[in-house]
């Protein structure tokens, strides 16, 4: 099977504070963190610059939750890749639910978003999943094939090179209400085998992180399935001690 090196990725949404990025980005310097996984923080782009530079040298990352498609212009209160870039960000998250319900981002933008991540040079996270209700309508595999479809066909196979994947069902982000091991894994599977038609070279290797509240409690069933290659944790991201032992699970995984 190809090593696919985890990746437990912390989203902290709009939580934060100068004083919070100061204490839990010390504490994570100063963690020994496991050999093999890979730890990566999305906290708010104001604290962006903040974080890296508390974070050091410790081999933690930092990216932003969203950007603006354009890579400047007359787009009042937005951010664009290349400052996510210019702030210490390497990485940038696209396609949460949150911002598909609540900004109502549409699959083509979503797509717009994650090529202006590869203009500027960084990873792009794309994030899909389906509501309950589309999975209680059957319809799940159809929207998920459909968001991961509408980027391939935006910025071609060979900018998943450096893509990272995370299958995020709807109704179990923020909820307490987590995909069963089995359910997550069939439907990372089922990612696995769009990105094969995509980019066959490239499926095998590539991460698809698992996200709805995964918590220390249910991250080591999750992460223990086959095409689960980490984790996208939201709440229990906020916990430092929690978000720890979340990493120490990913590193279980390669060491194990
Ligand atoms: C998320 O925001 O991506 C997420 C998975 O949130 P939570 O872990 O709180 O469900």
């Amino acid at each position: 099977m190809p090593s696919r090196r985890p990746l437990i990725a912390g989203n902290w949404k709009m939580n934060g504070s100068e004083s919070f990025v100061r204490a839990f980005c010390g504490a994570i310097a100063r963690a020994q963190i496991p050999a093999g996984v890979s730890v990566l923080l999305l906290p708010p782009a104001g604290y962006l610059a903040q974080a890296v530079q508390v974070l050091g040298d410790c081999g933690v990352e930092c990216g932003a939750q969203n950007v603006h498609a354009a890579p400047s212009g007359a787009y009042t209160g937005e951010l664009a890749a290349e400052m996510v870039k210019d702030l210490g960000g390497r990485w940038l998250m696209v396609g949460h639910s949150e911002r598909r319900e609540y900004c109502a981002e549409s699959d083509e933008l979503v797509a717009e978003k994650f090529q202006a991540a590869l203009r500027a040079g960084l990873h792009p996270i794309l994030c899909v999943g389906e509501t309950l209700a589309q999975r209680q309508d059957g319809n799940a595999e159809r929207v998920v094939g459909a968001q991961v479809h509408a980027v391939a066909d935006l910025v071609g196979a060979s900018a998943f090179a450096s893509a990272t994947l995370a299958y995020e069902p709807v109704w179990a982000i923020g909820t307490g209400q987590t995909a069963t091991p089995d359910e997550a894994q069939a439907m990372h599977a089922f990612v696995r085998a769009q990105l094969a038609q995509i980019a066959p070279d490239q499926a095998p290797v590539m991460r698809i992180l698992y996200g709805g509240s995964m918590n220390a409690d249910n991250a080591r069933g999750l992460l223990a399935q086959p095409d689960i290659d980490g984790g996208l944790v939201g709440g229990a991201s906020l916990e430092v001690a929690q978000f720890l032992e979340i990493v120490r699970m990913g590193a279980d995984l390669v060491s194990g």
